[in-house]
């Protein structure tokens, strides 16, 4: 098991950022909102990091194979 991502569509500015950075994983949903494609490859664990961190608005939160939040 590998890392999870979770994205706080709430939070979400659509700013595009994280689907630019990961089309593999990340794409808009209806609302414009980011949201997880299902079935995406694993994201390497430092770029899912990078990618969470920017995000302007902190949407989107890394967590460990433990359920550790990574860089929170
Ligand atoms: S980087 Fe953050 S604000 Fe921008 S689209 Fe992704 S989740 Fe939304």
């Amino acid at each position: 098991m590998g890392i999870r991502i979770a994205i706080d569509k709430q939070s979400c500015a659509s700013s595009g950022r994280c689907v630019k950075a990961a089309r593999e994983v990340f794409q808009f949903n209806d609302d414009f909102l980011a949201d997880l494609i299902a079935d995406a490859p694993a994201l390497d664990r430092d770029r899912a990091v990078e990618i969470a961190r920017a995000c302007p608005t902190q949407a989107i939160r890394v967590f460990d194979e433990t359920g550790e939040e990574l860089d929170p």
